[in-house]
């Protein structure tokens, strides 16, 4: 590293997978001599990682560049060179027409590039332009820096690992297996030599993370691909590691020995993010789910019977292409039917080149408003039932940072609930046994137990949340 450290600024949009691409970003950059801050208009580097999941992805960049080519002005008017980056999927949709639109742009790279960037930026340094989209045959994880022990503590007791990229399911409304590529999960042995890193580091979650998370099937060591499961039950026996989640998952890839290992692994937490979008079979059915309504509610009771107390957790889409009022009737009958502790939901929007965007039937957008808002109030209804059978229990709380308030954490419960306690800092990155006496709309409120205890197997939030 020669001279004083280059600010780099990444800003992350959508999912959790992002979330951890920019920070693999932010360590491949860090023997470049790059340092993180969270002031853009301090930054030599500038990094949008995009997400094209949500309604008019690509414009909301454009915008968002808009302010960021202002920043780059303002320093070149102080005689500051500002290199700005576009990533992410719709760095991957879009490729030069990012250029072609924001001449502002210096780069742009798809999800599978980013291990190039220091490369990129070299061209970048001579006033070259580079747009770098392909898939590589490579296994990108291979070329990135470990992160620092102490980056690894800046980001707190939990950390994202992806253990698979991309998807091969091609659901008619969605653009990732176009932007992310076919489903490709890393070996075992990689898995597991990161998250070693990361528990010696003090990391004490890990949420094993991939766009179609349980479709894992990586080389294990005994060169045979391992499920997700078996996977999880590796991960759980490296020292340091307390908890494990996975997300996303598809219910089409919910296998019986990842449902069993519900049951069998304390490590493993009892929430779990399932998507399902819809209720109705003739919706799932367009949509190319291939599950149906039968078949996630079969899901659920099996899953609940190997995990009494599991928080389930999920997507919806609503005004689907063709989607009647009995088709959301039905969505809404789900909802009662699962009680889900929390959801996502979204109005339908067309992504160009995905199936559903050409398909007849198209919901205007009254009535797509209409019945997101009768879906969320089912959704906070049921959200509000979980959390008010919280009250007066006893759990385990993964403490993850300070509060807005003097002398108080927040962390996690097991069922993914923010929790707020008055507790020591020295508390940070430890698992105490938590008292819930209050129940926010967003968040737990506890106090600390002197003994610890969990009582996270009893049956009875179930009944609380339907
Ligand atoms: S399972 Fe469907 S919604 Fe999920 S990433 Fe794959 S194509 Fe997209």
């Amino acid at each position: 590293m020669n001279g004083s450290p280059k600010q780099l600024y990444v800003k992350s949009f959508g999912c959790q997978m992002n979330v951890y691409d920019s920070r693999r970003m932010a360590d491949t950059l860090a023997p470049e001599g790059y340092v993180e801050t969270a002031a853009a208009e301090h930054a030599d580097l500038v990094i949008l990682n995009t997400c094209h999941i949500r309604d008019k992805a690509a414009e909301k960049v454009y915008s968002e560049l808009g302010r960021v080519r202002r920043l780059k002005e303002d320093a070149a008017a102080a005689g500051r060179r500002v290199v700005v980056a576009v990533a992410g999927c719709v760095a991957q949709a879009e490729g030069e027409e990012i250029i072609r639109r924001q001449p502002a742009v210096d780069l742009v790279f798809g999800p599978q590039s980013y291990h190039r960037l220091p490369q990129l930026l070299e061209r970048a340094a001579h006033g070259g332009k580079a747009v770098d989209t392909e898939f590589p045959v490579d296994d990108k994880f291979d070329r990135l820096a470990a992160p620092s022990a102490a980056a690894i503590r800046s980001r707190g007791a939990s950390a994202f690992v992806t253990v698979q990229e991309g998807c091969d399911k091609f659901c008619t409304f969605c653009v990732v297996p176009y932007t992310r590529g076919a489903e490709l999960s890393r070996p075992v042995a990689k898995i597991v030599a990161e998250v070693e890193h990361l528990a010696a580091a003090g990391v004490r979650e890990i949420t094993l993370i991939g766009q179609n998370v349980n479709a894992y099937h990586g080389e294990g060591p005994d060169k045979r691909p391992w499920p997700l499961a078996r996977l999880l039950q590796r991960v759980a026996g490296i020292e340091g590691i307390r908890r494990l989640r996975y997300t996303t998952s598809h219910p089409r890839d919910m296998s019986d020995d990842l449902i069993t290992v519900h049951r069998d692994l304390p490590e493993l937490m009892p929430q779990l993010h399932l998507p399902v979008q819809s209720g109705s079979d003739r919706i799932l059915a367009a949509m190319n789910r291939r599950h149906t309504r039968a078949d996630y509610l079969d899901m659920v009771r099996r899953l609940r019977g190997a995990r009494s107390d599991l928080a389930l957790t999920s997507d919806f889409i609503v005004g689907f292409p063709g989607e009647t009022e009995d088709d959301f009737a039905a969505t809404l009958d789900l909802i009662d039917a699962v009680g889900f502790s929390g959801a996502f939901s979204f109005k339908y929007s067309p992504r160009p080149g995905t199936p559903a965007a050409d398909m007849a039937d198209q919901i205007d957008e009254d009535t797509k408003s209409e019945r997101l808002g009768r879906l969320q109030a089912a959704i906070d209804r049921h959200q509000a039932a979980f959390n008010r059978g919280c009250l007066d229990r006893s759990f385990d709380v993964l403490f993850e940072r300070t509060g807005r308030h003097a002398g108080q954490l927040v962390g996690r419960s097991p069922y993914l609930q923010p929790v707020q306690v008055t507790a020591a800092a020295s508390l940070l990155g430890e698992i105490a046994a938590v008292t819930i006496v209050e129940v926010g709309s967003n968040s737990l409120f506890g106090r600390l137990v002197s003994k610890a205890q969990t009582s996270v197997s009893e049956p009875d939030l179930l009944a609380a949340g339907v």
